[in-house]
């Protein structure tokens, strides 16, 4: 007999990856719409876990309005002898990986940013209750981990109880996350991979450093650590470092082998301190995108909760589509949020020398690791909401950037005669361009023209003014 014989839809691997639009999902738990949603797991004691238990606490799947968008939170329990608090991460981040077993129901993202949908059609194959979730989570994490002894399964749907546990679990997520910093890349000589995105992306491997937290922000390099010695032959398995081969991009040997073995040939190379060259890939569960800025040589940092538009006029939805899917794309990089306090962020391309603009709620996030000169200088949505109250702030405030532009922008003189030698306008170690669907990189660029003309936009609607 199979293990989910009484489950009314399908459970395999082959589910992993399977979308589910809005107009074939019944319901969606948390998401976009819905602020307080989370996935957590905790080491308890063996007499406090029942195991099996499955709680549903607030309106089950059957109650649920079609189309509607639903507060969620899913708390796992877990017992056993050789369970430590330190697995909790590790286990947590299986919820994805498992939930996404179960034909017709999805699961995106992690921790506090998770985004779940049941279709249609597998509800009215009778997938009608949560009971049947917290029952292939149990024996799915109870087979492939069997360090788990006994685990039980609480689904909160009740908005209230939800926002109490919320914040709990924002605790404790950064609880997790302090405990790992301080660890510098250079005292270990081990990293951690995981492949677990392949099934969304798969040309993605996330390396995971002791200063370069996973993308999804749910995977520290300890967390990486016990993940690999509780189930080698999993989805999260160690890199041995190899040859340091540029301190200041973060080439290492190691990880070019292990990346290309990976993802079969597609990627050879990985930078992992710059969003330029050989970019660490991004799969499409980053916490947030860095997008570069050419207008005024900087970075923009956007996160996945953001809801207006960007500094740039694009929304994350759009950035994160430029960064995803496994490749590596000049001046886009999914990152976490982590990433943001560690000592080694984008360090090949100026770290916070180089970052001109964030949402507020990203800077109060991380305003202690910014290095105090440059925190007022740093602009946000209050400050910037396009690229020329951006430039304004910026040389108000004499961002570092500010420098870069009289050095890459040479003046040219308003009256170019025809027959004048052509001299340089823009000179750019990277200088990327928008056309027709097309994004080409221009790689140490220095551009000629005879004539330069500079348009302003000034509505989207196509009002423009020409200085020529
Ligand atoms: S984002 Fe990276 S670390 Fe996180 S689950 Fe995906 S592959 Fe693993």
């Amino acid at each position: 007999m199979s293990m989910f014989e009484d489950i009314p839809v399908e459970v395999g691997v082959i589910y992993e990856g399977e979308r589910i639009r809005r107009k074939d999902m019944h319901i969606e738990l948390g998401g976009p719409d819905i602020k307080e949603k989370f996935e957590l797991t905790r080491v308890k004691k063996p007499e406090e876990v029942e195991d099996g238990k499955v709680t549903i606490i607030g309106s089950d799947f059957k109650d649920m309005e079609e189309g509607k968008s639903y507060a969620f939170g899913i708390l796992i329990e877990v017992a056993g002898p050789q369970l430590e608090p330190e697995l909790e991460g590790v286990i947590e981040r299986r919820i994805h990986e498992y939930c996404n077993f179960i034909e017709g129901f999805m699961h995106l993202n992690q921790r506090y940013d998770i985004w779940l949908r049941l279709s249609k059609k597998s509800f009215q194959k009778g997938l009608n209750s949560l009971q049947y979730i917290g029952k292939v989570l149990h024996r799915l994490f109870k087979s492939e981990l069997p360090i788990i002894e006994k685990m039980q399964v609480t689904f909160i749907t009740d908005p209230e109880k939800v926002k109490g546990l919320y914040s709990e679990a924002l605790q404790i997520y950064e609880a997790r996350d302090a405990r790992a910093r301080g660890l510098k890349d250079e005292e270990v000589d081990k990293f951690y991979g995981c492949v677990l995105c392949q099934s969304f992306a798969p040309t993605h491997v996330c390396v995971i450093t002791p200063q370069r937290y996973s993308n999804c922000g749910a995977i520290s390099w300890f967390d990486g650590r016990a993940a690999a010695s509780i189930d080698p032959k999993g989805p999260v398995f160690t890199i041995e470092k190899g040859e340091l081969l540029d301190p200041v991009k973060g080439e290492f040997s190691g990880v070019n082998d292990t990346a290309k073995k990976k993802t079969l040939g597609e990627i050879t190379r990985v930078w992992l301190y710059t969003a330029f060259g050989y970019p660490h890939t991004s799969c499409g569960c980053f916490e947030g995108t860095a997008f570069y800025i050419p207008e005024v040589d900087g970075f923009g940092v956007v996160h996945r909760g953001y809801k207006d538009i960007a500094v740039n006029g694009l929304p994350f939805s759009t950035l994160a589509d430029s960064t995803a899917g496994g490749r590596q794309v000049d001046g886009f990089h999914g990152i976490s949020i982590e990433y943001m306090r560690s000592p080694k962020f984008l360090q090949a391309d100026g770290g916070w020398n180089r970052v001109v603009w964030l949402p507020k709620e990203v800077k109060e996030r991380v305003k202690d690791f910014i290095p105090a000169e440059f925190v007022d200088k740093v602009a946000t949505e209050e400050e910037a909401k396009t690229i020329d109250e951006l430039k304004t702030f910026l040389k108000e405030r004499n961002h570092p950037v500010v420098e870069r532009w009289k050095e890459e922008v040479v003046a040219v003189p308003a009256e170019v005669k025809e027959e004048a030698p052509a001299v340089p306008v823009v000179t750019a170690t990277t200088l990327p361009i928008t056309a027709g669907g097309f994004r080409i990189i221009l790689k140490d660029a220095k551009v000629y023209a005879k004539k330069v003309i500079i348009r302003s936009v000034k509505s989207e609607k196509g009002e423009k003014t020409e200085k020529r």
